[in-house]
Formats: C-alpha cells, sequence, structure tokens
C-alpha cells in the first residue's frame, strides 16, 4: 500500500534491522525500543490493524504464531519463572497506535508488571 510506513520497510525501500522473514510476515527492531528486547513482527499483506485482519482468521493465527516463534528464536520463551514475554497489538489511535500496518510488538528482556502502573 503507497504511504504506508511498514509496506515500504517490507518493500527494502526503508531500511530496518531485520531478524526474520517467513513467507508471511517480516520481523524486525523496534526504531523507539520500551524494553531490551523490542521487536515488530507485520503480516506481509497490508491491513489496517488487527481488527480488519481478524477476518482472516488463517492469517491471523500466521502472525500470532510466527510472532511466537521469533520471541523463541531470541531466547525470550519463558523458562520456569524466568524470562517470558509480552505481546501486544495496540488498535486504534486511542489505544496507542501510530502506525496503521497491523503489527504485533514483542516486548522482553525485563519484567513486567500487570496490570501496568
Ligand atoms: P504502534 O504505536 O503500536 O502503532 O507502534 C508503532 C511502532 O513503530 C512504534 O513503537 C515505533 O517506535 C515503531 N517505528 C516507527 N517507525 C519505525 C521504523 N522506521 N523502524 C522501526 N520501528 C519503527
Amino acid at each position: 500500500m503507497s504511504n504506508c510506513l511498514f509496506c515500504s520497510i517490507i518493500a527494502g525501500d526503508i531500511p530496518a534491522d531485520v531478524v526474520a522473514r517467513t513467507e508471511h510476515s517480516l520481523a524486525f527492531r523496534d526504531i523507539d525500543p520500551q524494553a531490551p528486547v523490542h521487536v515488530l513482527v507485520v503480516p506481509l499483506q497490508h491491513s489496517a490493524d488487527v481488527s480488519e485482519l481478524s477476518a482472516d482468521h488463517e492469517a491471523t493465527g500466521q502472525l500470532m504464531a510466527d510472532a511466537a516463534s521469533v520471541a523463541r528464536e531470541l531466547g525470550l520463551a519463558p523458562q520456569g519463572d524466568q524470562s517470558g514475554f509480552r505481546l501486544v497489538l495496540n488498535t486504534g489511535a486511542g489505544a496507542g497506535q501510530s502506525v496503521f500496518h497491523t503489527h504485533v510488538h514483542i516486548l522482553g528482556g525485563r519484567d513486567f508488571l500487570w496490570p501496568p502502573g
């Protein structure tokens, strides 16, 4: 989609620190990390947000599977009560979404409080 930042990254027109690529998604490091590990996983095919993406159940499941796989590859899989990771999908401007191409944030490398303060 023209005028979409993440479509431009997927096309290679804008550089990114890519950590993984599958036939369905691209994973790259967030430019403004909020945790020691902060990676975005974006479907190659454009959709605005997970609300729109969820019309395609297979694509939605694939995105979650890819995100969990990347998290494991980054060494974030939970081991006992150690480590683990958080997946975040901000959906809509009021929820903090700023790039309107569906993406999963993988956050890890530190503890996360729940509920957030
Ligand atoms: P959200 O606010 O949930 O839409 O997340 C968008 C994320 O994209 C933010 O965490 C930004 O820091 C990140 N971001 C914006 N531009 C870039 C870029 N060129 N490369 C990597 N991450 C980016």
